[in-house]
Formats: C-alpha cells, sequence, structure tokens
C-alpha cells in the first residue's frame, strides 16, 4: 500500500473512531471483509490455520492469522491500545446553570486540559439499553455534529490568564451543550439518536452509557508542504490502524497476530486491558496444552507499537541531547532501563535490523535521566505473557492534546516494518 493511500485511509479511520467502541468496530467491520471469521469468547474454538478475530467489552480486539508452525517459529505479535485522553460523561451530569446546560465529565486519563476550550465538541460512545422485547443491547452511537464547547474565559476577566491560569477539573471544564430554561435529560437525547442510529431495534429505555467528548474537526494534512498529520487519537489509532493494514497483508504461512487494548491510558488493569487476560486465554486457545503454548511463546516476538515523543523545536531541553527523535524520521525504539519500555538489546537489535532489511529509517528515544518516563502495554504484556518484547512507535508533537501532530511520513515506514514483520518466516531475534 502506498504512502497517499495508507495515510487517507489513516485520516478515515481516526474521524470514524471517536472512541474505543468504534475503533474496534471499525478493525472487527474491515477484518470481516477481507475474509477473516469472528470468533466469541463464549463459545467452543479451536482455530487452525486461518484468519480470525475476537473482541472483548467490544473495546479490545485480537486478530490472527495462523500458518506454518506457530509452536516452532511462534506468533509475529504487534500491539496498540485503542484508547485515548478524554472527557468522559457523569452517570447523572446533567447541570442546570444560569440558562445553560452543561454536562459534568469525568478526566479519563492525562488529558492536557487547555486545548479543549473552544472546540466544536461532540459526542460518542456506547450506550447500554433494553428493548421492548426486555433483551440488553450495547449499541454504539456518534452524534457526529459539534453539539457542545467549553468557552474559555476572557482574558479581561482573567487579566493573570497567560502567566498563571489553572484548571479545576471539576468546576472549569463542564461543556455547555445548549441554551434551555430548564432541565434537559441526557437520556431522552440520548434516545432520540439511538433510535436513529439503530431503527431495527425497538429500544425501551436507556440503562446506561459510556460517553466521551470529540473534536468534531476533521484530521488534517499539514504544514506548507504537507509534511504532517494533525487529528485527534493519533495516540495510539495511528499504530492499531497500521497494524491491522500490516496484517491484511501478512504471509499466510506465517503466524502473525494484532492485539489492540482498551484502558492503557488509565494503567491497562481491566478484564480488556493489557494487564488483564485477554491475550493469555486467546493465546491458551491456539496452542494445545501448556508444554506447546510455553514453547509457542518463548518463539514469539512481540513489537507493542505506541507513538513516542519527537523533539520539539521550542522545548528541546526537554529531551536528552542524543534522543531527540524527529518526525518523519521512522520509528523510535523507546528504551528505558527500569522497564518502563520492554525493549532490550535483543529485541530492539531484531527491529534495527528488520528496519534496515525493508529499508525503513529507525531511531531511538530515552528519557532525560531528571525526568519521569512515560510506559505503555509492552511492559505490561511481557509482564503478562513472558513473551520478548521492545516498544516502538511514531514520533509525535502535543502527545495527549485533542489535536496530536505526526509526520506525513511516519505511519508509512512503520507500516513497512511492521509488513515486513508478518512477512518474513522464522522464529524472529537471536537464534
Ligand atoms: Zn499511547
Amino acid at each position: 500500500m502506498d504512502k497517499k493511500s495508507l495515510n487517507e485511509g489513516l485520516l478515515d479511520y481516526l474521524q470514524r473512531s471517536p472512541t474505543p467502541f468504534h475503533a474496534v468496530d471499525n478493525i472487527s467491520r474491515t477484518l470481516e471483509e477481507r475474509g477473516f471469521t469472528p470468533l466469541v469468547e463464549a463459545d467452543d474454538w479451536k482455530p487452525g490455520p486461518g484468519r480470525y478475530y475476537v473482541v472483548r467489552n467490544g473495546s479490545s480486539i485480537i486478530a490472527f492469522v495462523l500458518g506454518g508452525d506457530h509452536i516452532a517459529d511462534g506468533i509475529r505479535m504487534v500491539g496498540a491500545h485503542t484508547d485515548s485522553p478524554c472527557l468522559k460523561v457523569k452517570p447523572r451530569p446533567e447541570q442546570l446553570n444560569h440558562g445553560y446546560v452543561q454536562l459534568g465529565v469525568e478526566v479519563y486519563g492525562g488529558v492536557l486540559l487547555n486545548p479543549w476550550y473552544d472546540r466544536d465538541l461532540s459526542l460518542a460512545g456506547r450506550v447500554t439499553c433494553q428493548t421492548a422485547d426486555g433483551d440488553i443491547h450495547n449499541l454504539s452511537v456518534n452524534f457526529e455534529r459539534a453539539i457542545a464547547t467549553i468557552p474559555s474565559l476572557a482574558i479581561h476577566l482573567d487579566r493573570e490568564a497567560n502567566d498563571q491560569r489553572s484548571i479545576n477539573a471539576q468546576k472549569d471544564i463542564p461543556p455547555v451543550i445548549m441554551q434551555a430554561d430548564k432541565e434537559q435529560s441526557l437520556d431522552e437525547l440520548l434516545m432520540e439518536q439511538v433510535r436513529s442510529e439503530h431503527p431495527a431495534l425497538n429500544v425501551k429505555q436507556i440503562l446506561d452509557h459510556e460517553l466521551s467528548f470529540f473534536d468534531s474537526n476533521p484530521p488534517a494534512c499539514t504544514g506548507f508542504n504537507k509534511e504532517f498529520i494533525a487529528g485527534a487519537r493519533l495516540d495510539n489509532l495511528l499504530s492499531c490502524y497500521v497494524g491491522m493494514r500490516a496484517l491484511l497483508e501478512a504471509d499466510s504461512g506465517v503466524s502473525s497476530l494484532l492485539v489492540c487494548n482498551d484502558h492503557e491510558e488509565v494503567g491497562s488493569a481491566s478484564a480488556a486491558g493489557a494487564q488483564g487476560p485477554f491475550l493469555r486465554s486467546v493465546l491458551e486457545r491456539i496452542f494445545s496444552g501448556t508444554g506447546e503454548y510455553y514453547r509457542g511463546v518463548a518463539n514469539s516476538l512481540l513489537i507493542s507499537s505506541d507513538n513516542a515523543h519527537g523533539i520539539h523545536p521550542n522545548y528541546a531541553d526537554r529531551h536528552d541531547a542524543n534522543h531527540g527523535p524527529l518526525l518523519n524520521k521512522g520509528p523510535v525504539i523507546k528504551v528505558n532501563a527500569n522497564q518502563r519500555y520492554a525493549s532490550n538489546s535483543e529485541t530492539s537489535g531484531y527491529f534495527k535490523s528488520l528496519c534496515d532489511r525493508h529499508k525503513v529509517p529507525w531511531q531511538t528515544f530515552v528519557n532525560r535521566t531528571d525526568m519521569a518516563c512515560g510506559s505503555t502495554i509492552g511492559p505490561l504484556t511481557a509482564t503478562e505473557i513472558g513473551v520478548r518484547t521492545l516498544d516502538v512507535g511514531v514520533p509525535t508533537f502535543a502527545m495527549h492534546s485533542i489535536r496530536e501532530l505526526a509526520g506525513a511520513d511516519d505511519a508509512h515506514h512503520l507500516y513497512r516494518a511492521l509488513s515486513g514483520f508478518f512477512q518474513e518466516k522464522g522464529r524472529p531475534g537471536a537464534v
């Protein structure tokens, strides 16, 4: 797949995936169109050679191709996460203040809050509903259009704003959704939206919801020479999308797997998160018995892909002088002596040789020694499964902002590396 088609597909995927539920739905649909068989965890299955996918909680997905000898050669795995920091609607969110209806929100993950002001916000997520026949359904909703905003306080009312404005997450950020003289029930608005998106179901009651706000402004190619991609949720839907595209082209004689977990931004400790048992349970069904499982896992290798921090020209001192990744210069191998990243010399050495074989540039990142390091699904999955792992990711600016920035060449660099990974035969790594 060429760079232009990949980037167009990525922008479209970002726009159609405002929440992890949508992100997983969209991947599932594409996989199914391309011949992957859906498996349900509650069913009895033992997959033979072929292409499959499994979804948990509607927000995490594992897709895999079985071919070749997945015990002796292991399974080539790529990991990513489906969630992004955002503002989540509270269970009883409605507030009426001075004739404005606002919705109370929780902060999900490490949100950079300032950029959420003065945006054309929309709302999406999952709604759990009861139908007329008493059945309970999880249904996705997406208002798509701009229905809310968090207006800034004018500088005339806060002269210190540029020097010292801080944000109180309880008081300062409930988005305004309408002007009204009486309270407005969110469930009423949701019912209308659910019925318009799911007309075949006779929905009688909204039981609960998991909704989050997002910026309705679509992602775009920017920069004078179109060298950047700007958009929400590049962390980490870029890796999910690129991983999926690479898996679609995986060699059918090689065993390969893509795992995209929810809840990375809040620590991954959940049934669907990387610290939960989802991947292990699927691997246990792929391998027959304990002996095969341990041999297969020992021969496997996981490339955990999650975005990295590109060196910012205005804040270059926030990076170690020798480790400032540049946008458009290839995937970044992330290293941390304290195991906040899972890369080691064997796995990163393997990745460098993989990139060299496929003519993909690569870079390395390590934090300033006097700054705390972030983490990702790599170390957690390695801890849970015991698989050889490395952490990589494309360099970006503005991580966890409502609009992040990546290099227009880097999704394609990562795609070529992961495609190569899924197409080469034999046990990856050192002999
Ligand atoms: Zn991430």
